[in-house]
């Protein structure tokens, strides 16, 4: 396996691009927008350039990193060669059924076809395909060069050498494997994001502040962000789709998204993206700071 094509340069995209081809793959790196691609190819050259002031990368080894990274803007051109396709687009299932018929169609026939989704089922996924059996869930943490966990998805029909090839390829990349099943929120977020709601919940009642609600999370329970800050860097609405995910999956309403959360996600307050959730980011600075709408005689 050497030739890596990842589709969607957000986010995850490239550094999921950056760790393959820190570690020798060839990459086609795949997005629709043009200045998306443009921008993580800025995004890895700034990370690499981290890794070489802190002595973990040479400056020549950074220059073979980013020349093993090619940029397309259509699949076909793509994966015309690739051995595995990491998809990395945007969390909607119409636009990755679609991504996968293309992938289907366009990649050779022994192309192993992943998805890194938080929550769409890798059965479905595999299901638009006529190759089931070759697609997989590689659920990368954000951000991919730091985090070490890789969380390995068996959709229904998943060959169980797939499977295995995946985890020695995951221990290739230095990150550590855990293989799960295909079950709404898998394990990761099927356990995460209901801790995230209930810490919205207990603010939402009244129980206590932001503040207290994190820090008890923190210190307490030695979590290196409490549950509501790690709610704004995800992404209010992405905790309330996959909160969507579970509750329609396993249809019990433990799984129900607060309505606080609800409330602040139609309202456009998303977190570190939309610049104010919990607390309120202000660009260049890293002090955090308690949003005024609970902090004001609103709140507590
Ligand atoms: P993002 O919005 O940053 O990036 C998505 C990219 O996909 C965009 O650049 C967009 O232009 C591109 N795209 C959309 N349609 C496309 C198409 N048809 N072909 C090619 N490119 C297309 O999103 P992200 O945060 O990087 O998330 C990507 C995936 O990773 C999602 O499935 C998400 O659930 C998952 N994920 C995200 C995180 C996270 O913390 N952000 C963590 C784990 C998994």
């Amino acid at each position: 396996m050497q030739k890596i094509s990842v589709i969607g340069a957000g986010t995850m995209g490239n550094g999921i691009a950056h760790v393959f081809a820190q570690k020798g793959f060839t990459v086609n790196l795949i997005d629709t927008s043009a200045a998306q691609l443009e921008k993580a190819l800025k995004t890895i050259a700034t990370n690499l350039d981290r890794q070489v002031t802190k002595g973990l990368l040479t400056e020549e080894e950074k220059k073979g990193v980013l020349q093993r990274i090619t940029t397309f803007g259509s699949i076909p051109e793509g994966v015309a060669k690739a051995d595995l396709a990491v998809e990395a687009a945007t969390e909607n299932t119409e636009i990755k059924l679609s991504i996968f018929r293309q992938l289907d169609e366009a990649a050779p026939a022994g192309c192993i076809l992943a998805s890194n989704t938080s929550s769409i089922s890798i059965s479905r996924i595999g299901a638009v395909t006529r190759r089931p059996a070759a697609v997989i869930g590689l659920h990368f943490m954000n951000p991919v060069p730091v985090m070490k966990l890789i969380e390995i998805i068996n959709g229904y029909a998943t060959d169980a050498e797939v499977t295995r090839q995946m985890v020695a390829l995951a221990e290739k990349l230095g990150k550590t494997p855990c293989v799960v099943n295909d079950y709404p929120g898998f394990i990761a977020n099927r356990i995460l994001m209901p801790m995230i709601n209930e810490a919205v919940y207990s603010l939402y009642e009244g129980v206590a502040i932001v503040n207290d609600i994190d820090t008890i999370m923190k210190l307490g329970m030695a979590h290196p962000m409490g549950p509501l800050q790690l709610a704004d860097f995800i992404g209010l609405d992405v905790c309330l789709s996959i909160l969507r995910v579970l509750q329609d999956g396993f249809g019990q309403p433990k799984y129900a998204p607060c309505p606080l959360l609800v409330n602040m996600v139609t309202a456009g307050f998303l977190g570190v993206k939309s610049g104010e959730g919990f607390y309120r980011y202000t660009p260049g600075s890293k002090e955090l700071v308690v949003s005024t709408r609970f902090t004001g005689s609103a709140g507590l």
